[in-house]
C-alpha cells in the first residue's frame, strides 16, 4: 500500500487501473479496456472466486466514493488486484489484449532469455496452471521453447493463473511471424524474416522454416566432443536434417 501515497499526486492516479499498472512489481500486466471490464459477460464466474466482488469491481472501475477504514480498504485493495488479475487472463488472449501485449514484448517489458544461446530474446508470462494460488508465473522463451523464473521476487510471487497456460502460444499463433528465429540475433520485429510465404496472410509460416537448425551447447573437453551426449547429439541432429529435408520436399510439392 505504500505505493498509494507516492503516486497520488501524479496524473496516473486517477484510476485505480492507472495506479496499478505504474506500481512497482506489475510491470508484466497491461492495461485492460475499459469496455471489456464494463462488459459482465466478459467477467462471468469470477464472482464466485472474488470475495467481496462488487466492491473489488467498483474500486477497480474507479466507481467509489465511500471511505473504508484502512483495514477494510486493505483487504479489498487485495481482492482488487486479485478480480484484476483474473480479467487480465481473460484479456489477454483477446485480440486486442494480445495486440497490447505484443507492444510489451517489443519493448522487452518481460525481460530476456538467460540462455547464451538466445541471444537476448525477449520472454514471454506464462502460468503453469489457470487455477489462481498455486504457481507464480514463469516466464517462456519462444526460441528454446523452456521456462525461466523472474529475475526479480517482486515479479517471481506473482501468480500464473493472471497470465494463463494459454498466453504466449495464443500469441505465436495471431503473429506467426514473430516467432523467433532459431539461429542469428533476435528478430523482435518480425521483419526481415526472408519468408516471403510468411508475409501478409499470417499463416503459411513453413515448418521446415520453423525447424531451422537452433543452436546447441556441446560440451567438449580438451576441444573434444567425448561424452555420451556428445553421440546423441550428432545422432538428433542426423535425424533432424534428415526430417527438415522431407519436410522441404513435402512443402515443394504443396
Ligand atoms: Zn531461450
Amino acid at each position: 500500500m505504500d505505493e498509494l501515497s507516492t503516486g497520488s499526486d501524479s496524473a496516473y492516479s486517477n484510476s485505480w487501473i492507472s495506479w496499478f499498472l505504474s506500481s512497482k512489481g506489475n510491470e508484466y500486466f497491461c492495461e485492460i479496456d475499459d469496455d471489456y471490464i464494463l462488459d459482465r459477460f466478459n467477467l462471468t464466474g469470477l464472482n464466485t472466486e472474488v470475495q467481496n466482488y462488487s466492491q473489488a469491481f467498483d474500486l477497480i472501475t474507479d466507481n467509489f466514493d465511500e471511505e473504508f477504514p484502512e483495514e477494510v480498504r486493505a483487504s479489498l485493495e487485495v481482492q482488487a488486484r486479485f478480480l484484476y488479475g483474473l480479467i487480465h487472463a481473460r484479456w489477454i488472449i483477446t485480440s486486442r489484449g494480445l495486440a497490447k501485449m505484443l507492444e510489451k514484448y517489443k519493448k522487452a517489458d518481460f525481460g530476456r532469455c538467460p540462455r547464451v544461446l538466445c541471444q537476448q530474446q525477449p520472454l514471454l508470462p506464462v502460468g503453469l496452471t489457470d487455477v489462481p494460488y498455486e504457481k507464480s508465473v514463469k516466464l517462456y522463451c519462444g526460441r528454446c521453447e523452456d521456462l525461466y523464473s523472474p529475475k526479480s521476487s517482486r515479479h517471481g510471487s506473482i501468480d500464473g493463473a493472471y497470465f494463463g497456460t494459454s498466453f504466449p502460444h495464443m500469441l505465436f499463433l495471431v503473429y506467426p511471424h514473430m516467432i523467433p528465429p532459431k539461429v542469428g540475433p533476435p528478430d523482435v520485429a518480425g521483419a526481415g524474416r526472408g519468408r516471403p510465404e510468411a508475409e501478409g496472410v499470417g499463416e503459411g509460416v513453413s515448418t521446415a522454416a520453423a525447424a531451422l537448425k537452433a543452436e546447441r551447447y556441446r560440451p567438449r573437453i580438451f576441444g573434444f566432443q567425448v561424452h555420451e551426449i556428445a553421440k546423441l547429439q550428432r545422432w538428433q541432429e542426423a535425424h533432424r536434417d534428415r526430417q527438415v529435408a522431407h519436410l522441404e520436399a513435402l512443402e515443394q510439392e504443396q
